[in-house]
């Protein structure tokens, strides 16, 4: 079955894919349900860049790491960008692995998908607009028990309950990338550009070294306090990400150039 993040509703396996009636919905999931943990197996969990970063850092791990043993890279043939998705554990009945018998081991940061669930979340930008257009849904799966429970949510109380304000904030920016219509550039540059897509949106790590390390902040004028958050905090760098991305990838004028340098034609090709 698919488990998408919010910026992708597609799917197709065992789920069905149905309009919200009203705003709200039945649904209660609980440990002492007889599907408890069923969900967690088989899935096409594809992750954000967000939830990368709170489960790498729950889990205490480098992104070369995390990224290593945990996931695996798809490239969807309708979209340009690669996309990542968690590695189902194929020795242990091709579970998440981060399930036990109790639950999922990192609730706390577990991803947005798991989280949304049974809903589903449509976010589409459409470059002329300010604001993104959001559609929610009813994911329902087979094994899923939790609809015939006796429990009535609205779209926003169970936005509130399951901690989903930062994750849907974070993935809408970024969903900005994923769904712009704009063009990559000429062939050539585009193997390069799916190169620093990925890198700055799943390898924090390696786009904090690329910044760092690199000729960067000779070339771009930053003040130094935003330096100085992105050197330390994961989250200020994950934004800037976002920023570099429209820049590097289409050419927007999110960041600014040292004014001595007169052209930026080494990332807008
Ligand atoms: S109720 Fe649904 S979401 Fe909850 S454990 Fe059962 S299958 Fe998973
Ligand atoms: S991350 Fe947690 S909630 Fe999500 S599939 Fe894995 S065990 Fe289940």
């Amino acid at each position: 079955m698919d488990r998408q993040n919010s910026v992708d509703e597609t799917g197709n396996g065992s789920a069905r894919f149905l309009p919200l009636k009203g705003n709200s919905f039945r649904f209660r999931c609980h440990r002492h349900i007889s599907c408890f943990t069923k969900c967690c197996a088989n899935l096409n969990l594809v992750l954000t860049p967000y939830d990368i970063l709170r489960v790498k850092g729950r889990l205490g791990m480098s992104s070369d790491e995390f990224l290593e043993r945990y996931t695996e890279t798809r490239i969807d043939p309708q979209s340009r960008f690669p996309k990542i998705v968690l590695k189902m554990d194929r020795d242990n009945g091709n579970t998440c692995p981060f399930v036990n018998p109790k639950g999922c081991t990192i609730y706390e940061d577990r991803p947005g998908a798991c989280r949304i669930y049974p809903l589903g979340r449509g976010v589409m930008k459409v470059d002329q607009e300010k604001e993104a257009r959001r559609r929610f849904f009813i994911v329902e799966e087979g094994h899923c028990l939790g609809f015939e429970e006796d429990k009535e949510w609205t779209v926003e109380e169970w936005m509130a309950d399951q901690g989903l304000a930062q994750y849907n904030a974070m993935n809408d920016r970024w969903s900005e990338i994923m769904t712009s219509s704009k063009r990559l550039g000429p062939e050539a540059h585009i193997p390069h550009k799916l190169q620093m897509f990925a890198m700055a949106s799943y390898n924090l790590d390696r786009f904090r070294e690329f910044l760092f390390k690199s000729r960067f902040f000779e070339l771009f004028e930053l003040p130094q306090n935003q330096k100085d958050r992105l050197e330390k905090d994961d989250l200020a760098l994950l934004e800037f990400s976002v920023e570099w991305l429209k820049f590097s990838l289409f050419g927007e004028k999110t960041i600014d150039l040292r004014k001595a340098l007169g052209h930026h034609k080494q990332y807008q090709s």
